[in-house]
């Protein structure tokens, strides 16, 4: 039997072991999927190999970390630098990202999206935003610190901290911090998330799960909004064509994965 296991700090919210477990048993594959509660990153590689594991997802704080630990990087991941998914091939540990894939699916029902605003500058939103590039989409980040934000700068997207941004336009707003994840803090000063809410069309959020207090704040403005399940249905479809390597039909996968979301 195959062994995978999504590492993450927290990693207790993760609906990965269910997604991946979902697709396995109804279409008997012989594997399990479990959760690891990884502190430290660096750790990330000599676990790996400890539980003896075909493949993995790394969630937050580790993806950057992850992409450190392979011994190779295939696609999407080498132009980001962020590694979502791990596969075990030979011994070698090889990096994938799915999640910017997975973001465009989720918002395929919004219709032509011409200009984002990415709230946060971590994994996630790096890979997010050299994905909108590539589509031609103009992309704006903003980060409560400096210094994350030199890797957007360089792609070419317009950058702000919290003292130098003021509101524009945008079709899109997206959350991709960790606030509201284990907390209720909006992802940026309220007056700041206001404004920028009065001026956006659509609003997503990269966490599942919860309704988050950025996202209720959308919801009692009557603005069009998702949370981050169909990018997670999205990511993690991708990851599992990885894991099982063309033995399984994606649209089976995609299938059983989706059942798994209504338990
Ligand atoms: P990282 O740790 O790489 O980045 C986190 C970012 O959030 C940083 O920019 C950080 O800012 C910012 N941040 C953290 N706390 C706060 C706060 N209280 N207020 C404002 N900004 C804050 O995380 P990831 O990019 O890996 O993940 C981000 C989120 O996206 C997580 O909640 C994760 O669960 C979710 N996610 C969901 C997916 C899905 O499939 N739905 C897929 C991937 C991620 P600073 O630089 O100042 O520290």
């Amino acid at each position: 039997m195959k062994l995978f296991a999504i590492f993450g700090d927290p990693v207790s919210h993760s609906r990965s072991p269910l997604m991946h477990n979902s697709v396995f048993k109804n279409l008997n594959y012989d594997a399990c999927y479990t959760r690891v509660h990884l502190k430290d990153g660096t750790k990330l590689r000599e676990s790996f190999f400890n539980l003896k594991l075909s493949g993995a997802n790394i969630t937050v704080p580790h993806k950057e970390e992850a992409y450190k630990a392979c011994d190779e990087i295939r696609g999407f991941a080498s132009k980001v630098g962020v590694v979502n998914t791990i596969i075990n091939e030979n011994g070698k540990l090889i990096g994938y990202n799915t999640d910017a894939d997975g973001f465009m699916f989720a918002i395929k029902e919004f219709g032509n999206i011409k200009t984002i605003l990415i709230l946060g500058a971590g994994g996630t939103a790096k890979a997010l935003a050299t994905r909108f590039l590539e589509d031609d989409i103009k992309v704006s980040v903003i980060n409560r610190s400096e210094g994350r934000l030199a890797y957007f700068k360089e792609i070419g997207c317009e950058t702000y901290s919290w003292d130098n941004f003021t509101t524009k336009k945008y079709d899109l707003v997206v959350n991709t911090t960790s606030a509201g994840l284990k907390d209720e803090e909006l992802p940026a000063p309220l007056e700041m998330i206001e404004s920028l809410l009065d001026n956006t069309k659509f609003v997503a959020d990269a966490i599942y799960g919860k309704l988050t207090p950025f996202l209720k704040l959308a919801q009692s403005k009557n603005i069009t909004f998702k949370d981050g399940a169909d990018m997670l249905l999205g990511q993690g479809v991708l990851a599992n064509e990885l894991f099982v390597n063309g033995e399984l039909d994606k649209s089976d996968i995609e299938s059983s994965m989706e059942k798994s979301f209504k338990l």
